[in-house]
Protein backbone atom coordinates (compact mmCIF):
# COMPACT_ATOMS: atom_id res chain seq x y z
CA UNK A 1 0.00 0.00 0.00
CA UNK A 2 1.26 3.78 -0.77
CA UNK A 3 2.76 5.61 1.88
CA UNK A 4 0.07 8.22 2.95
CA UNK A 5 0.66 12.07 2.93
CA UNK A 6 1.88 13.66 4.95
CA UNK A 7 -0.15 17.24 6.16
CA UNK A 8 3.05 18.92 4.86
CA UNK A 9 2.50 17.29 1.35
CA UNK A 10 -1.57 17.60 1.18
CA UNK A 11 -0.62 21.15 1.44
CA UNK A 12 1.80 21.46 -1.21
CA UNK A 13 -0.51 19.41 -3.28
CA UNK A 14 -3.34 22.15 -2.76
CA UNK A 15 -1.02 25.51 -2.98
CA UNK A 16 0.40 23.85 -6.31
CA UNK A 17 -3.52 24.08 -7.06
CA UNK A 18 -4.01 27.50 -6.23
CA UNK A 19 -1.35 28.72 -7.73
CA UNK A 20 -2.36 27.61 -11.08
CA UNK A 21 -5.99 28.48 -10.78
CA UNK A 22 -6.85 30.62 -7.86
CA UNK A 23 -10.88 30.86 -8.39
CA UNK A 24 -11.72 27.41 -9.72
CA UNK A 25 -15.70 28.05 -10.96
CA UNK A 26 -18.12 25.31 -11.93
CA UNK A 27 -18.39 24.83 -15.22
CA UNK A 28 -22.09 24.33 -15.35
CA UNK A 29 -24.02 27.44 -16.19
CA UNK A 30 -26.63 28.87 -13.47
CA UNK A 31 -28.50 32.20 -12.80
CA UNK A 32 -29.22 31.80 -9.50
CA UNK A 33 -29.18 28.96 -6.33
CA UNK A 34 -32.30 27.26 -8.42
CA UNK A 35 -31.14 27.01 -11.74
CA UNK A 36 -27.74 25.83 -10.23
CA UNK A 37 -29.75 23.33 -8.27
CA UNK A 38 -32.17 22.26 -11.39
CA UNK A 39 -28.52 22.28 -13.76
CA UNK A 40 -26.70 19.79 -10.91
CA UNK A 41 -29.98 17.67 -10.97
CA UNK A 42 -29.87 17.31 -15.25
CA UNK A 43 -25.89 16.98 -14.77
CA UNK A 44 -26.25 13.19 -12.92
CA UNK A 45 -24.73 11.16 -15.81
CA UNK A 46 -24.28 13.64 -18.20
CA UNK A 47 -21.37 16.04 -19.22
CA UNK A 48 -21.43 19.81 -17.84
CA UNK A 49 -21.04 20.63 -21.63
CA UNK A 50 -24.80 18.68 -22.76
CA UNK A 51 -25.85 20.21 -19.50
CA UNK A 52 -25.47 23.79 -20.92
CA UNK A 53 -26.71 23.37 -24.30
CA UNK A 54 -30.19 22.44 -23.06
CA UNK A 55 -30.50 24.88 -19.93
CA UNK A 56 -29.03 28.02 -22.12
CA UNK A 57 -32.86 28.30 -23.90
CA UNK A 58 -34.57 26.42 -20.70
CA UNK A 59 -33.42 28.82 -17.95
CA UNK A 60 -34.34 31.83 -20.29
CA UNK A 61 -37.73 30.80 -19.88
CA UNK A 62 -37.38 29.14 -16.32
CA UNK A 63 -35.29 30.87 -13.55
CA UNK A 64 -37.28 29.73 -10.65
CA UNK A 65 -39.52 27.33 -9.45
CA UNK A 66 -42.54 28.98 -10.38
CA UNK A 67 -42.04 29.39 -13.98
CA UNK A 68 -40.99 26.07 -14.37
CA UNK A 69 -43.88 24.07 -12.53
CA UNK A 70 -45.91 26.64 -15.14
CA UNK A 71 -43.92 25.26 -18.06
CA UNK A 72 -45.02 22.12 -17.35
CA UNK A 73 -43.52 18.23 -17.10
CA UNK A 74 -44.35 17.86 -20.97
CA UNK A 75 -42.66 20.44 -22.28
CA UNK A 76 -39.64 20.34 -19.61
CA UNK A 77 -38.95 17.00 -21.02
CA UNK A 78 -39.00 18.00 -24.42
CA UNK A 79 -36.68 20.87 -23.29
CA UNK A 80 -34.05 18.91 -22.01
CA UNK A 81 -34.40 15.25 -24.45
CA UNK A 82 -31.01 15.63 -25.15
CA UNK A 83 -30.11 14.56 -21.41
CA UNK A 84 -29.73 10.85 -20.22
CA UNK A 85 -32.86 9.93 -17.61
CA UNK A 86 -34.71 12.94 -19.14
CA UNK A 87 -37.90 11.68 -18.00
CA UNK A 88 -36.69 10.89 -14.98
CA UNK A 89 -35.03 14.31 -14.39
CA UNK A 90 -37.94 16.53 -15.55
CA UNK A 91 -40.47 14.50 -12.99
CA UNK A 92 -38.05 15.26 -10.40
CA UNK A 93 -37.35 19.09 -11.56
CA UNK A 94 -41.35 19.49 -11.36
CA UNK A 95 -41.61 18.44 -8.18
CA UNK A 96 -38.65 19.58 -6.40
CA UNK A 97 -40.37 22.74 -7.39
CA UNK A 98 -43.41 22.09 -6.59
CA UNK A 99 -41.59 21.45 -2.59
CA UNK A 100 -39.51 24.55 -3.01
CA UNK A 101 -42.87 26.59 -3.62
CA UNK A 102 -45.02 24.97 -1.10
CA UNK A 103 -42.13 24.07 1.72
CA UNK A 104 -39.39 26.94 1.06
CA UNK A 105 -40.83 30.40 0.38
CA UNK A 106 -39.60 29.25 -3.35
CA UNK A 107 -36.16 29.22 -2.20
CA UNK A 108 -33.21 26.74 -2.50
CA UNK A 109 -32.34 26.15 1.04
CA UNK A 110 -28.91 26.39 3.01
CA UNK A 111 -29.58 23.28 4.42
CA UNK A 112 -28.26 19.74 3.98
CA UNK A 113 -31.02 17.81 5.34
CA UNK A 114 -33.81 20.11 3.44
CA UNK A 115 -31.92 19.69 0.31
CA UNK A 116 -31.15 15.95 0.62
CA UNK A 117 -35.51 15.80 1.15
CA UNK A 118 -36.03 17.42 -2.00
CA UNK A 119 -36.79 14.70 -5.20
CA UNK A 120 -33.53 13.83 -7.29
CA UNK A 121 -31.86 15.84 -4.87
CA UNK A 122 -28.60 13.39 -3.25
CA UNK A 123 -25.55 14.19 -0.91
CA UNK A 124 -23.81 14.80 -3.63
CA UNK A 125 -26.10 17.62 -5.16
CA UNK A 126 -26.58 19.18 -1.97
CA UNK A 127 -22.78 19.30 -1.70
CA UNK A 128 -22.38 21.22 -4.74
CA UNK A 129 -25.68 23.24 -4.13
CA UNK A 130 -23.96 24.35 -0.44
CA UNK A 131 -20.84 24.97 -1.99
CA UNK A 132 -21.17 26.99 -5.12
CA UNK A 133 -24.80 28.61 -4.06
CA UNK A 134 -24.05 29.33 -0.35
CA UNK A 135 -19.99 28.93 -0.46
CA UNK A 136 -20.23 26.21 2.43
CA UNK A 137 -16.42 23.93 2.28
CA UNK A 138 -18.20 20.99 1.05
CA UNK A 139 -16.46 18.35 -1.23
CA UNK A 140 -18.95 16.66 -3.67
CA UNK A 141 -17.12 13.50 -4.71
CA UNK A 142 -18.36 12.57 -8.12
CA UNK A 143 -16.35 10.62 -10.23
CA UNK A 144 -13.47 12.67 -11.21
CA UNK A 145 -12.94 13.39 -7.74
CA UNK A 146 -13.39 9.76 -6.15
CA UNK A 147 -10.72 8.50 -9.31
CA UNK A 148 -8.28 11.21 -8.37
CA UNK A 149 -8.51 10.84 -4.57
CA UNK A 150 -8.41 6.97 -4.87
CA UNK A 151 -5.40 7.30 -7.88
CA UNK A 152 -3.30 9.67 -6.43
CA UNK A 153 -3.40 8.82 -2.78
CA UNK A 154 -5.14 11.67 -1.50
CA UNK A 155 -8.08 9.77 0.39
CA UNK A 156 -8.35 6.58 -0.65
CA UNK A 157 -12.01 5.29 -0.09
CA UNK A 158 -13.75 2.51 -1.23
CA UNK A 159 -17.10 4.74 -1.97
CA UNK A 160 -17.75 8.40 -2.59
CA UNK A 161 -18.73 8.74 1.38
CA UNK A 162 -15.46 7.49 2.16
CA UNK A 163 -13.66 9.53 0.10
CA UNK A 164 -15.73 12.55 0.76
CA UNK A 165 -14.82 12.05 5.11
CA UNK A 166 -11.18 11.32 4.01
CA UNK A 167 -10.81 14.62 2.43
CA UNK A 168 -12.62 16.48 4.59
CA UNK A 169 -9.92 15.31 6.79
CA UNK A 170 -7.04 15.77 5.38
CA UNK A 171 -7.61 18.83 3.06
CA UNK A 172 -6.37 22.23 4.97
CA UNK A 173 -9.12 24.22 5.85
CA UNK A 174 -8.43 27.36 3.92
CA UNK A 175 -8.21 24.50 0.77
CA UNK A 176 -11.27 23.27 1.23
CA UNK A 177 -13.58 26.16 -0.32
CA UNK A 178 -11.82 25.27 -3.57
CA UNK A 179 -10.72 21.88 -2.98
CA UNK A 180 -13.97 20.38 -5.16
CA UNK A 181 -13.67 22.37 -7.96
CA UNK A 182 -9.73 21.73 -8.15
CA UNK A 183 -10.26 18.61 -7.95
CA UNK A 184 -12.65 17.86 -10.67
CA UNK A 185 -11.12 20.08 -12.94
CA UNK A 186 -7.94 17.84 -12.47
CA UNK A 187 -9.70 14.33 -12.84
CA UNK A 188 -11.51 16.15 -16.49
CA UNK A 189 -8.27 17.71 -17.76
CA UNK A 190 -5.33 16.05 -16.20
CA UNK A 191 -5.68 12.89 -14.47
CA UNK A 192 -7.76 11.18 -16.90
CA UNK A 193 -9.82 8.06 -16.72
CA UNK A 194 -8.15 5.73 -19.01
CA UNK A 195 -4.78 7.79 -19.69
CA UNK A 196 -3.76 9.99 -17.34
CA UNK A 197 -1.38 12.91 -18.30
CA UNK A 198 1.16 11.91 -15.88
CA UNK A 199 3.92 13.77 -17.97
CA UNK A 200 2.05 17.28 -17.70
CA UNK A 201 0.36 16.90 -13.95
CA UNK A 202 1.13 19.74 -11.89
CA UNK A 203 1.43 17.21 -8.35
CA UNK A 204 3.12 13.79 -10.18
CA UNK A 205 6.02 14.20 -8.02
CA UNK A 206 3.72 13.85 -5.33
CA UNK A 207 1.31 11.63 -6.88
CA UNK A 208 1.47 7.72 -5.15
CA UNK A 209 -0.10 6.38 -8.29
CA UNK A 210 2.72 2.99 -9.44
CA UNK A 211 1.59 3.13 -12.97
CA UNK A 212 2.33 6.56 -14.04
CA UNK A 213 1.86 7.77 -17.92
CA UNK A 214 5.74 7.90 -19.23
CA UNK A 215 6.18 10.87 -21.32
CA UNK A 216 5.95 10.24 -24.98
CA UNK A 217 8.75 7.93 -26.34
CA UNK A 218 9.74 6.44 -23.14
CA UNK A 219 6.83 4.37 -22.57
CA UNK A 220 8.15 0.46 -21.43
CA UNK A 221 6.48 -0.88 -23.51
CA UNK A 222 7.58 0.61 -26.41
CA UNK A 223 10.80 0.28 -24.94
CA UNK A 224 10.60 -2.98 -24.76
CA UNK A 225 9.62 -3.41 -28.47
CA UNK A 226 12.05 -1.18 -29.43
CA UNK A 227 14.56 -3.50 -28.03
CA UNK A 228 13.42 -6.86 -28.92
CA UNK A 229 13.36 -5.37 -32.88
CA UNK A 230 16.93 -4.27 -32.30
CA UNK A 231 17.95 -7.57 -31.55
CA UNK A 232 16.00 -9.48 -34.44
CA UNK A 233 17.65 -7.23 -36.63
CA UNK A 234 21.37 -7.59 -35.19
CA UNK A 235 20.54 -11.06 -35.13
CA UNK A 236 19.87 -11.54 -38.80
CA UNK A 237 22.51 -9.46 -39.59
CA UNK A 238 24.90 -11.68 -37.92
CA UNK A 239 23.32 -14.57 -39.97
CA UNK A 240 23.76 -13.11 -43.43
CA UNK A 241 26.96 -11.77 -42.19
CA UNK A 242 28.02 -15.60 -41.55
CA UNK A 243 26.20 -16.98 -44.89
CA UNK A 244 28.45 -14.29 -46.60
CA UNK A 245 31.44 -15.46 -45.63
CA UNK A 246 31.67 -19.45 -45.25
CA UNK A 247 32.91 -20.99 -48.24
S1 LIG B 1 0.57 11.91 -11.79
FE1 LIG B 1 -0.89 10.94 -13.16
S2 LIG B 1 -2.08 9.56 -11.87
FE2 LIG B 1 -1.04 11.02 -10.52
S3 LIG B 1 -2.54 12.67 -10.23
FE3 LIG B 1 -1.22 13.25 -11.89
S4 LIG B 1 -2.29 12.59 -13.74
FE4 LIG B 1 -3.20 11.49 -11.99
Amino acid sequence: MARPFRPAEINEVFSRFAAQDPDPRSELEYINPYTLLVAVVLSAQATDKSVNKATEALFFKADTPEKMVALGEATLRDAIKTIGLYRTKAKNVIALSNTLIAEHGSQVPRDRNALEALPGVGRKTANVVLNVAFGEPTIAVDTHIFRVANRAGLAPGKNPREVEDGLNSVVPEKYRLHAHHWLILHGRYTCLARKPRCPDCLIADLCRYGDKTPASGTAPELKGRVLKKALKTSSAKRKRRRARSSP
